[in-house]
């Protein structure tokens, strides 16, 4: 049965695997093979379904913000954290700058770029970036998990944008260490390579109460999990997270990169891909192809199960 909704779902999407564009914005984004689409669901019984291109790596770009988010609730403390971040959704784009004026600083929630930069702020310990592929390889389920060096040089060289929300930030108070030493731990973060897999292996975790299955081993607290979860529901696919919360009913984040990553309560993760975005840099085919699960296997949250 799930295998049969995959394959569909992968055939209905395909109808608009020519709409959006990828982004660009970031160099090494632009030379992705447009035409990519893959799928996976990994069930908390531990079965894996996948159809297409799902052993494709790509970068998770803010799915990582998740992970980044977890690691700094595990090494802060929720209250460090809450200090520097709310959770309110925007309703504007992944990148504004706009209510960071009008909220001395504060990012709305950790979901957007100035959000998810003042949480990686707040991390603890030495070697974030360790600690954070060590709980990525973990969540995800694969050791060999790395950062692309190309797509971080790239978004490095280029990130004006989250160089004006982090300096902002810090000339508020809100970041007191050294800006450009958080955002390289940033632009790494947004750079881990993940197939769809990765994710829905990790949204699967998730689903689980935070949980390996396979190992019995508890990874996430379910007092950070209400937290992640309750955000992927309001703020998961920028400013349309509404649309999608009618439409899919799902919690999911969403990357530019083209993946997203849905963590199904208490049953599966869903991993998606597929590089083109619509006009709020969310992937075309993987939000249809999240649209057909949802329906056929009668998973969003208000679903009538007769
Ligand atoms: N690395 C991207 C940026 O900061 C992440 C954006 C996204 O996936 O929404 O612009």
């Amino acid at each position: 049965m799930i295998q049969k909704v995959l394959d569909e779902a992968l055939e209905y999407a395909k109808v608009h695997l020519k709409e959006g564009h990828v982004a660009d914005y970031i160099p090494e984004l632009a030379k992705v093979d447009p035409d990519k689409i893959g799928v996976s669901i990994v069930t908390t019984d531990g079965k894996h379904y996948c159809a297409g291109d799902w052993d494709q790596t790509f970068t998770a770009q803010s799915i990582a913000k998740t992970i980044s988010f977890i690691l700094a609730m595990q090494t802060a403390g929720a209250k460090k954290v809450f200090d520097h971040v709310g959770v309110e959704p925007t309703g504007d784009p992944f990148n504004s700058i706009l209510k960071l004026e009008l909220k001395d600083g504060k990012p709305l929630n950790p979901m957007i770029n100035a959000g998810a930069i003042a949480v990686v702020s707040c991390i603890e310990g030495d070697d974030p970036i360790g600690q954070f592929l060590a709980l990525a390889r973990r969540l995800c389920r694969r050791d060999t998990i790395e950062i692309d060096q190309a797509v971080y040089r790239s978004e490095k060289a280029t990130g004006m944008r989250n160089r004006a929300l982090a300096y902002f930030m810090q000339s508020e108070g809100l970041i007191e260490q050294n800006v450009e030493e958080v955002l390289d731990i940033y632009f790494q973060i947004c750079s881990l390579s993940v197939t769809t897999q990765d994710l829905a292996t990790c949204g699967m975790i998730l689903a689980n109460d935070g949980v390996d299955p396979f190992t019995g081993e508890r990874l996430v607290d379910n007092s950070i999990l209400r937290v992640i979860k309750s955000l992927m529901v309001t703020c998961g696919l920028y400013d349309g997270s509404g649309e999608f919360a009618v439409r899919v009913g799902l919690p999911t984040k969403s990357g530019v990169g083209g993946g997203m990553m849905s963590a199904v309560e208490g049953k599966m993760g869903i991993g998606v891909f597929s590089p083109r975005l619509d006009e709020k840099g969310n992937s075309v085919c993987s939000y249809h192809m999240l649209e057909y699960i949802s329906n056929h296997l009668k998973l969003h949250y208000f679903s009538s199960h007769n």
